[in-house]
């Protein structure tokens, strides 16, 4: 779950972090009359997605007539196609300097990790990417709920030498560091990051923006906490604006469905690699299918192989449940080639032959998008399966013609994987030489 801004900061007061005054939370024009407002005022757009600074979602007002101004310009904007339905106003704070902090897990190891930079109030990447040395990092190995000392000291005294300034504030922003690490560990968080964290020109140290991500699995232990910031805890935030327009669609549809590529709409394909879509049997096959795309990508591809999904149909999917899992990988603008495999335990492989095959009729009859399917199957009525492919091959050749699947044990997944990539790689090649697209 992610929070809102003001909510964020309504919890990191409470761990003891400074915060500037907030004055209202307001969805109309009408209630700004309403609020006593101390001129010069934040007006701040309240969307779950960064980067709002930019898209003219954070503005300054230093009279009624200029807030009024904008709250009516920003209630009418989008910011990445969403909506701004809330505006939060609060005390402006003079800005002396902009610092970088965050405690999240770090994704590869699952460590938990602090990150602080002088050089803040801009995107982390963009440093990352810019100016490396200006990043500061560390890993607390034994996820303890407490910052060492000497950790917090060696952050302290990294921000120092990056702005002396920062000396006559060192005290509050050990405290700082410490108190956002609480936030993290108590409130079992997956993100807290403060950007900026500002220094005042009369040495405060405060948050003036706020992100907290939560984990969705601990929040009925946080009920308490949610409570005491108006947010009920049975209620669904769903972070729309981190699902692509994939993962709404499997979501209405029905099933588990996760895009590893951040954009696929507007994701650049690199020329030279191989894009995968997986239709896997179960979950559990779906994490290793992902592992094993990669891993024969590596040994025999030079590593171009690059696997853009996960997916899980579940136990017994009805023939239109499979047909839509093979649809949205066929619509997927990065996918070169789809994996699937069945181990019908529970799921019936005549189902699942009758769907793909389906599916595959359904787009050749639409003159839709076609891209090669290699797979194996094995379980639960695979005679049938065996029949129905056999007749749907003699009876519709043409829709079927880039449909390998393997019936039994002949072949282990890893080789059909590899099939696929080499064929893949094959029709790729082609197309380029044909001047088609
Ligand atoms: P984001 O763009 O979504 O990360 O929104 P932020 O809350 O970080 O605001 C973007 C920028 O607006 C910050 O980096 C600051 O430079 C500026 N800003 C935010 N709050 C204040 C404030 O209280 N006073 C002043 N002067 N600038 C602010
Ligand atoms: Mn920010």
């Amino acid at each position: 779950m992610k929070l809102y801004e003001y909510e964020a900061k309504q919890i990191f007061e409470k761990f003891g972090l400074t915060i500037p005054k907030q004055i209202a939370v307001i969805e109309t024009t009408e209630e700004l009359e309403f609020s006593n407002l101390n001129f010069p005022i934040m007006i701040k757009a309240m969307v779950l997605i960064g980067g709002r600074g930019k898209a003219g979602g954070i503005k300054k007002a230093d009279n009624s007539d200029e807030a009024k101004q904008i709250v009516s310009e920003m209630l009418d904007l989008t910011i990445h196609g969403y909506p701004i339905d809330k505006l939060l106003l609060e005390e402006a704070v003079d800005i002396a300097s902009e610092i970088y902090l965050s405690v999240t897990t770090d994704p590869a190891t699952f460590d938990v990790v602090i990150v602080t930079s002088a050089s803040g109030g801009i995107d982390i990447e963009e440093i990352a990417r810019t100016k490396p040395e200006e990043i500061w990092k560390n890993s607390i190995l034994d996820n303890s709920k407490i910052l060492p000392d000497l950790i917090a000291q060696e952050a302290v005294d990294f921000l120092i030498k990056k702005n002396p300034d920062l000396k006559a504030v060192d005290d509050q922003l050990k405290t700082t560091i410490c108190s956002l690490f609480s936030v993290f560990q108590q409130v079992e968080a997956k993100v807290c990051e403060i950007n900026p964290l500002i220094l005042t020109k009369d040495n405060k140290i405060i948050a003036a923006d706020a992100k907290l991500v939560l984990d969705d699995n601990s929040l009925y232990r946080q009920a308490p906490m949610l409570k005491s910031i108006s947010i009920d805890p049975n209620s669904k935030r769903h972070d729309v604006s981190e699902q692509t327009q994939f993962e709404a669609l499997a979501y209405k549809i029905g099933f588990p469905y996760l895009d590893l590529l951040n954009e696929p709409v507007n994701f650049v394909k690199e020329e030279d690699k191989l894009y995968v879509g997986l239709v896997p049997g179960g979950a559990g096959y779906g994490i290793f299918s992902i592992d094993e795309v990669v891993n024969v990508g590596k040994r025999y591809f030079d590593g171009n192989v690059i696997p853009i999904n996960f997916m899980d149909s579940g136990g017994g999917p009805s023939l239109s449940k499979v047909a839509d899992m093979f649809h949205i990988l066929m619509d997927h603008p990065a996918a070169d080639l789809i994996i699937t495999s069945r181990f019908g335990g529970i799921s019936s492989c005549d189902i699942f032959i009758q769907g793909l095959i389906m599916s595959l009729r359904d787009r050749f009859m639409k003159n839709k998008r076609m891209i090669p399917v290699f797979g194996r199957m094995v379980g639960t009525d695979l005679a049938a399966a065996k029949a129905f492919f056999e007749r749907a091959k003699r009876e519709t050749p043409e829709p079927l013609k880039d449909l390998h699947i393997i019936i039994g044990n002949q072949k282990i997944m890893a080789d059909v994987i590899k099939d696929g990539i080499e064929y893949g790689f094959k029709v790729k090649k082609e197309i380029k030489q044909g001047g088609g697209n």
